[in-house]
């Protein structure tokens, strides 16, 4: 805490009144901290596929272009690492959005049941993993009011993780349930499961259980912090529940009114 002393005092001279203006530097301090770490990360994400595509196009240059073999691995590699980088800046520059609140929530009235299905759909059409799809859906509609972008965003990162870590032959289970006064989504996999002591900082930008696997995946450490921040906008909330070695599942849950009546009737 740092205090600041006003001395209030009459043209006599008599002091007759004090103000004390505490602050909360650790709280600013914390703020100040975040931000540098953050600074160091974005600086440390970049820097990583760049000296890594700076490697290869000197190999190239230096003789392996005219390789046919180390060529186009060569060159893939720097795309590779190109796509990573975009996809970096993409995420970084949602995530600036949000935090400057320069966003506008477009919400419209959705069923979830068939918004949920129709991403569930795409992602199966385009796997190409031997994982399996399990859907635990009430057979009705269900009426919310979300950013249908957002929310694609937000499963997105949710299921493309999932597929990440699932095992070869695995399932993944999604499942929607009606609350009282909210809807209850998650997606389920048998993947390798996130430790106990990491289970929240998963939320957190950059963070990841194992830097190398889930770099060499692809990964930008910012996705589960983007879901985050798009729930936290609609007014819902998100967790995630693991037992290592056996599975994952990212819960998020969005406010519904169930007396909701249909306005055109
Ligand atoms: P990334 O781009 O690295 O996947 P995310 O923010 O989406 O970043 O996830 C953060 C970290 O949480 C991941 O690096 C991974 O360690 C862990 N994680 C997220 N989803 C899962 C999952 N389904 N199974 C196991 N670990 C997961």
């Amino acid at each position: 805490l740092r205090a600041n002393f006003s001395v209030i005092q009459r043209d006599t001279g008599f002091i007759n009144g004090l103000i004390v203006v505490l602050h909360d530097v650790t709280e600013e301090e914390k703020i100040e901290a975040d931000r540098r770490e953050f600074v160091s990360n974005v600086s440390h994400e970049l820097r990583t596929p760049l000296t890594t595509m700076r490697s290869y196009l000197e190999a190239l240059s230096d003789g392996a272009l005219h390789d046919k073999e180390l060529a186009p691995h060569f060159l893939n590699v720097t795309q590779n690492e190109t796509e990573r980088m975009i996809r970096l800046v993409n995420d970084l520059l949602k995530l600036s959005k949000m935090d400057s609140k320069d966003y506008e929530m477009n919400k419209t009235w959705v069923d979830f049941v068939s918004f949920f299905s129709s991403i569930i759909d795409r992602f199966e059409m385009a796997k190409d993993r031997n994982v399996s799809f399990r859907r635990q859906l009430p057979d009705k509609v269900i009426f919310v009011e979300i950013d249908e972008d957002k929310l694609t965003q937000v499963l997105d990162n949710i299921i493309s993780n999932a597929l990440k870590y699932s095992p070869e032959g695995g399932q993944i289970t999604f499942k929607l349930k009606e609350l009282d006064d909210k809807i209850e989504v998650s997606v389920r996999d048998q993947g390798l499961g996130i430790p106990k002591e990491n289970i929240e900082k998963v939320f957190d930008r950059f963070y990841r259980v194992d830097k190398a696997r889930t770099r060499r995946l692809g990964g930008t450490g910012l996705g589960l912090a983007i879901a985050k921040e798009m729930i936290a906008a609609h007014g819902g909330h998100i967790w995630a529940r693991s037992v290592e070695g056996k599975g994952t599942a990212i819960i998020f849950t969005l406010p519904y009114d169930p007396e909701q009546k249909d306005d055109w009737s």
